[in-house]
This record gives structure tokens, sequence and C-alpha cells, in this order.
């Protein structure tokens, strides 16, 4: 061998080592960096909140990104807000678990392109599938695919709920055996979607149950709150949402701009959710809910998951959140508005996943009843997935 080709060799082993190496550490270190908790646990309650905490079954979140960074949902992380050993500490009944496929680099609240992608590299320096690395409909399935593995893994501890029946059979198992807990899927961003509508099915049948149209920048469905158009729906838009509702995908409209709400809103068939969000009533935000959209999607029988973080609350603890839960309730009643945590979303969250019950004591404080607390808790949420989801 010559001496070039010796060089040549040993550079690429050197490569080969430094590249195995942070597929093992960079996913953890960029997860811990960007996930991170404003209350750490282990969470304290009042007597009167441990009094009714007793009696709350079943607890329930719209809203979390955990499939982003590649960690072990199997196991307890010292990090982040969710994983299956914390779910089913905190008592969590059914967490949505929500796909991103694409952050703009300079990402902000007011204007972003489609343009650059900050997760393409962290996607290959974390070993992810290489079907993923540069393709936004297999970065979802791989996604898809890795909460299905999780369920497969979790020796019956976790399940993906995908229909009526699963999620039936599922409450029927947990009602016997509380210590088991579940999740469905959903999509953040429907650049997912790769500009061809049969992604919708083909997303469908990996199990994806709620899809929101845009994330942080416009998308070929229509513009996001902080995008650049600011508008409504097109007619691929129109086209996604019908196909969306044919087959029971739940349509989210975190993150879409208020012409877009509007559209959506105008074109529904079916109830709809604002997965994480905060309202404009108590934080003024882009990303927020006005009163006209809090009360027409609570006409049309949807949902609101209020979010557990600055971006959505304007402050960074418990009692903001229940504040805007309160808003929500004084406008339109009880029934609904839900949990919306954004959990492990590359934000500070109130709590982890193991402190939703610390709401309870603020909802408590802010003079809303027992009834509602367990309808916010999680009831609202059963009853949705009971009557929305497919057969
Ligand atoms: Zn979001």
């Amino acid at each position: 061998m010559t001496r070039t080709a010796k060089i040549v060799g040993l550079i690429l082993v050197i490569l080969a080592i430094l590249y195995l190496l942070s597929t093992i550490f960079l996913a953890g270190r960029i997860d811990r960096s960007y996930n991170t908790v404003s209350v750490k646990a282990p969470y304290q309650h009042s007597d009167r909140a441990l009094r009714l905490l007793d009696s709350i079954r079943f607890i329930a979140d719209l809203h979390c990104d955990a499939l982003l960074w590649d960690r072990n949902l199997l196991k307890e992380h010292n990090y982040g807000a969710v994983d299956i050993p914390r779910m089913l500490r905190g008592g969590m009944g059914l967490q949505a678990f929500t796909i991103v496929t694409k952050v703009p680099k300079g990402m902000n609240y007011t204007s972003n392109t489609g343009e650059t992608d900050q997760l393409t590299l962290p996607f290959i320096l974390a070993g992810r599938p290489m079907r993923s690395w540069f393709d936004l409909s297999q970065r979802t399935l791989v996604q898809c695919m890795a909460l299905h593995d999780f369920a497969r893994k979790s020796e019956g501890r976790f399940e993906v709920i995908e229909t009526k029946a699963d999620f039936k059979n599922y409450l029927s198992k947990r009602h016997a055996n509380p210590n088991i807990t579940a999740g469905f899927l959903g999509i953040e961003g429907l650049q997912a979607l790769e500009a061809d509508l049969e992604n919708i099915d083909r997303f469908y049948q990996a199990g994806v149950r709620m899809m929101a149209p845009v994330h942080f920048f416009d998308t070929e469905l229509g513009g996001s709150a902080h995008g650049v158009s600011k508008g409504g729906l097109t007619p691929f838009g129109k086209k996604a949402i019908r196909r969306m509702q044919e087959l029971d995908i739940l349509v989210d409209v975190a993150h879409a701009s208020e012409a877009m709400i509007d559209d959506i809103l105008r074109i529904s068939q079916k109830p709809i959710i604002n997965s994480h969000t905060g309202v404009q009533a108590t934080c003024k935000s882009v990303r927020n809910l006005s009163d006209k959209h809090i009360r027409q999607i609570a006409a049309g029988g949807g949902l609101i998951g209020i979010g557990m973080f600055e971006g959505a609350t304007c402050d960074d603890t418990p009692a903001s959140t229940a504040r805007a839960i309160k808003h929500v309730i004084d406008l339109v009643g009880a029934d609904y508005v839900a949990f919306g945590s954004d959990f492990d979303g590359a934000v500070r969250t109130h709590t982890d996943v193991t402190g939703l019950k610390l709401y309870v004591d603020e909802m408590l404080q802010l003079g809303i009843s027992e009834a509602d607390i367990h309808k916010v808790m999680g009831e609202n949420v059963k009853n949705f997935v009971l009557q929305n989801f497919p057969d």
C-alpha cells in the first residue's frame, strides 16, 4: 500500500469512528439542551388537589414532539418531558405524538420561509435511517414506525390508538390495569406531503390520525401564522382537508394563519382541533387563538389544547396555562378545552409529563369546578376520540 493510500485509509477510519460516536452521543445532547422544564419533578400538591386527584381516572395531552429526538421512549430519562415510564407514573391515559419534519434556520414567530432546514444535519449525525435524511415523507414514516416499534417492545405497557375500537378496547383493559398507557400519531406541518395528496393515505396507513396543514412556514396547503403570505387555504389545501376528513383524520389548526383558520372553519365537515395553543385574551401572540376562533371551533364541536410554555401563555408557570383554560371555559363552557403541552417541542415546558396534576391545584385556585377539571384533564379528549376517530 502506498503512503497516500494509508493516509486516506486512516482518515476514513477516523471519520467512521467520529460518525459512530456522533450517532451514539449527539441525539441525547441535542435533546437534553432543547427540552427543559421550568418546575422540576417531583411535584407537590395541596391537600384539596390530592383529594380530587384520587378521583381523576383519565389524563390526556394533545401535543408532544418526543419522536423528533431519537429518544428511547421505553426508558426513563432525566431530561425532556415524555417517555413511557414517566407517562405511566403521571397517570397519562392518551398522549398525542406529533411529527415534525422541517425547522427553518433562524426560526421566529413572525416570518419564516421553508428554504432552509435545521433538521437534516441532526438526522444524519444521529444515524437516523438514511431514507429520512432528505425526504420529508420518509422522515414522517420513520417517526411513525418508531412509535409502533416502542409499542411492540413495551410488553403491553404502551399502545398506539388508531380506531374507536382500539380505544374502547384499551379503555376497558386500563379499567382493570391502570398501569398501561397509550398514544396516537399526528403531523405538524404538511410539507411532509411533499406536494403529493396520496401521501395523506400513506400516512393514514402508517397510523397518523391528526394533521396540521402548516408549522413554521407556508406550505402547498396555505399560510402559517409564522410564514410570509399569512394567506388562506390554496386549492391544493382544500383538496387535502377534504381527503383528511374523508379518512377521519383530525384537522389541527395549530400554527395556522388567521386566514387559514377562517378558510378551514368555512369548509370543514367535521369538528376541528387546535392541538397546542394559547389564547389572545391572556397572551397576545400570532400563534394564539382569538375569541372569535375559540367560539367557532367550539360551535363546531371542536377541541382546543392549551399549551404549557411561555410562547403560548406569556409566562413560564402552570398558573398561566390555567388562566388560558379558564378563559376558554368562561367563553364557551368546559367541553372544548384540554391540555396541549408541546412537551419536547424544543421549548421549556412548565413541567414534565409527571407534573400534569399540578394544574389541578392551579385550576382549583381559579375557581374552576371539580367536574370541569375532570373534563380538562382528560375526559374531553376521551370523548372526542370516541366520537371522531375512524371506526
Ligand atoms: Zn408546534
